[in-house]
């Protein structure tokens, strides 16, 4: 660390060696730093030897300012961001801006397996009511139950508030739809309307290339027109 922050070496230009054709150059690199920044990068998502390699060399031709920045806003989210106790959304804030906000329709819940899924259908603009994030998806074969789930906290809201409507906005998938029956179960008794979106055909598709799948969800969920 010292080493990098002596006069004159910060601002020199790193030179990039040339991968041996086929090889990975730092996996046998002889500095273990470099080595080991390459090794942590390869565990982000998205992120191969090559990019990895790339960004690691990015980071060594930064300043070392540059390189704190980046270091420091890798960990205040994992020190600011908490999960709304109310949504389950990811806040730095309790009650998260969502929730807190007067002007949306708190009757109306939107139910989502991830805050991603959220963000989503926020971005659309369309969305005046609020959220629930259960964090996941029933899935038994990866131990995932509905006790993993924040499916407690969201019937809690649905018993203590006023709420006119609940919309499983779950993902389309056999385990999205599976959580959605085992949610609808167990709203069916509080006095609540359960809806979802719709699905089947998405914009632009022709029916010639469409799946079967889309294809009979188009069918079962027509509506007037
Ligand atoms: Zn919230």
């Amino acid at each position: 660390m010292a080493a990098w922050a002596a006069p004159g070496l910060a601002a020199h230009r790193v030179a990039q060696p040339q991968p041996r054709s086929g090889g990975d150059a730092l996996n046998d690199h002889p500095i273990q730093s470099l080595s080991e920044l390459k090794s942590q990068l390869q565990k982000l998502p998205g992120i191969g030897p090559r990019s990895a390699e790339r960004v690691a060399f990015h980071i060594l031709r930064e300043s070392r300012d540059e390189a704190a920045q980046l270091a420091g806003a890798i960990l205040a989210i994992k020190d600011r961001i908490i999960h709304c106790r109310t949504c389950y959304n990811l806040t730095e804030a309790d009650p998260c801006a969502l929730c807190a906000n007067a002007s949306r329709d708190h009757k109306e819940i939107w139910v989502v397996e991830q805050p991603k899924d959220l963000l989503a259908l926020e971005a659309t603009g369309l969305i005046h009511g609020v959220y629930h994030v259960l964090m996941g998806h029933i899935a038994p074969l990866e131990g995932v139950g509905a006790g993993d789930l924040t499916i407690d906290a969201l019937l809690d809201r649905v018993r203590s508030g006023d709420v006119r409507e609940v919309i499983l906005a779950l993902n389309p998938t056999i385990e999205g739809d599976g959580t959605a029956l085992h949610l609808q179960s167990l709203l069916a008794d509080l006095n609540v309307r359960v809806s979802r979106p719709a699905r089947g055909l998405a914009v632009g598709t022709q029916l010639e290339y469409a799946t079967v799948s889309m294809l009979e969800s188009a069918i079962r969920g027509r509506s007037p027109m």
